[in-house]
């Protein structure tokens, strides 16, 4: 038996194969979870399909950029589950403009509203509405970081702040949740190549980078994400909430580095 058979859990951010969330959706649903995923509407029959590969009929329409669609999503979630033990937030969206150039340059008041609105307050909208069904049953949030919250990283730029106001989130809504029994932690990935990444300018020179310089001399994959995202939601991580877990290949870890030189050459 795996280690979430009995558990519900809402999968938020599944758009390909690819995604981080189809990572963390295969590991649950290996260890046992019954799943329930979310779509943006332009990219819901890969959603549906994908879904049902993972024995998941459940699936619904929402754009978290709407507290209505937000609400109506766990409305109709409610007509098939009358409790939840599991949200995960797999969800960041900034204009592509601002993922390119200079910080100043790139940063418009309305990039940084879009960014910060999609990729940080979404979270404490779901657990907002997630919050009734969860409560009393060992609930789990998590969602999904990157160093950019805590370093700054080229292009990166306003995504960074808004992780780091999503890093800020898990841990207020760990203290204000806490009491009703729900955890709220992050995984903070290294660059793996998704949808969204593609979007970040010069991203192939990130994973070249980590690939050289991480301890484990390798970029992480999605199974990596799913099977620590998998843990952090179950039972055997009960005593943990508030924490940003990186799951990197050690680059964070890492001063400095001379990649495949020898260290003592
Ligand atoms: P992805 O493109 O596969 O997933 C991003 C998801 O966000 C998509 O499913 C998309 O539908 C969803 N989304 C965007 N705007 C939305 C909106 N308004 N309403 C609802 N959903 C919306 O890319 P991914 O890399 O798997 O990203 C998942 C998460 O992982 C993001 O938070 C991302 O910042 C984070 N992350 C990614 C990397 C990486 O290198 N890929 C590294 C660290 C963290």
């Amino acid at each position: 038996m795996g280690f979430l058979a009995g558990k519900r859990a809402l999968i938020v951010g599944l758009a390909t194969e690819r995604s981080i969330a189809h990572g963390i959706a295969q590991a649950m649903r290996r260890e046992g979870a019954d799943l329930a995923f979310t779509y943006l509407e332009r990219l819901k029959d890969r959603v549906v399909e994908l879904a049902g590969e993972l024995g998941s009929t459940i699936t619904m329409p929402m754009n978290v950029e709407t507290d209505a669609e937000i609400t109506r999503a766990f409305a109709d979630l409610k007509r098939h589950w009358d409790s939840l033990d599991i949200i995960v937030h797999s969800v960041a969206f900034a204009p592509r403009e601002a993922l390119a150039g200079g910080f100043v340059d790139s940063t418009s008041r309305d990039s940084f509203r879009v960014a910060h609105e999609i990729s940080s307050y979404s979270l404490t909208a779901l657990a907002r509405e997630g919050r009734s069904m969860m409560t009393g049953r060992r609930g789990a949030l998590l969602t999904l970081s990157y160093l950019g919250a805590v370093r700054s990283i080229p292009a990166y730029n306003v995504m960074g702040l808004a992780k780091a106001s999503l890093e800020a989130n898990v841990r207020f809504l760990a203290a204000d949740l806490g009491p009703s029994g729900i955890r709220v932690n992050g995984i903070s990935a290294g660059p793996i190549k998704t949808l969204s990444a593609a979007g970040i300018a010069g991203f192939r020179k990130m994973l070249a980078h980590v690939a050289h310089t991480a301890p484990l001399r390798r970029n992480v994959t999605q199974e990596d994400v799913g099977n620590a995202a998998a843990f952090l939601c179950s039972d055997l991580a009960a005593g943990i909430t508030g924490e940003i877990l990186y799951v990197d290949a050690g680059y964070s870890t890492v001063g400095m580095s001379f990649g495949e030189e020898s260290a003592g050459a």
